[in-house]
């Protein structure tokens, strides 16, 4: 298991965009400054944390399962076209923390709903930039070997079964893992997200759901187009 924590630096204008608004001049200036004093509160809520584990599975091509060292599975024609290639899996689970998350509902509940909705756009910001931090680690450290890598694959997409979760969370073995899956396979804090990426030298290269406009890996080399930081 190895554990790391990446700072996050969250793109105003990605914020604004999310909000509904093209431009940073399409709003009123008194939601600007909201969000501007949202985007400097929220730096201390930041808790960026990812668990991850690097797997091999067993092919199970009669039942289109990837059968995983602990013995159980993942399936479903979605899981298992993207991943069967793979010379070994990734999973991980991925977390800004629970106190963003926090503040977002104190001010729905004291009917602050703008404050609220802002600081709830800046956690999903906050996590898919984390995602992004956490794809180009993957990517560094397996460009040299000529290896692929599959899109991101998270149980609950598409087919497959979104129980399969609980797989991921059960191949980590950390007690430190500051993510928890309730019965109905939802995380807490919410901000978090729990993945698997298929690694391997038949696999091919993707970038699939990478938004290099919104991103902040500015030294990424895999970058399409410059960050929209107007
Ligand atoms: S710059 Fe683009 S390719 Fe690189 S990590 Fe960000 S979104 Fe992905």
């Amino acid at each position: 298991m190895a554990f790391l924590q990446i700072p996050i630096i969250i793109n105003k204008k990605t914020v604004i965009k999310k909000m509904g608004h093209e431009n940073v001049t399409d709003i009123p200036g008194n939601i600007l400054a909201e969000v501007e004093q949202a985007l400097h509160e929220a730096q201390e809520y930041l808790d960026p944390c990812i668990w991850y584990e690097k797997l091999k599975f067993v092919k199970d091509e009669e039942h289109e399962r990837l059968i995983l060292p602990d013995g159980s599975y993942f399936s479903g024609k979605h899981a298992y076209n993207n991943l069967y290639l793979a010379d070994y899996l990734i999973v991980a689970i991925i977390t800004v923390g629970d106190k963003l998350g926090s503040v977002s509902r104190a001010c729905f509940q004291k009917g602050y709903y703008l404050k609220g909705l802002i600081f709830d756009i800046i956690g999903n910001v906050a996590l898919d930039n984390l995602g992004y931090s956490f794809w180009l680690k993957i990517v560094e450290e397996i460009k040299s070997k000529n290896l692929g890598i599959t899109c991101r694959l998270c149980p609950g997409d598409n087919d497959w079964n979104i129980k399969e979760q609980q797989n991921i969370f059960s191949l980590i073995k950390d007690n430190g893992v500051k993510v928890q899956l309730n019965k109905n396979y939802m995380m807490d804090p919410v901000k978090s997200v729990s993945l698997v990426y298929g690694v391997g030298k038949n696999v091919e290269f993707t970038r699939a759901g990478h938004d290099c406009a919104v991103c902040s890996s500015e030294r990424c080399p895999y970058r399409e187009c410059p960050a929209d930081n107007s």
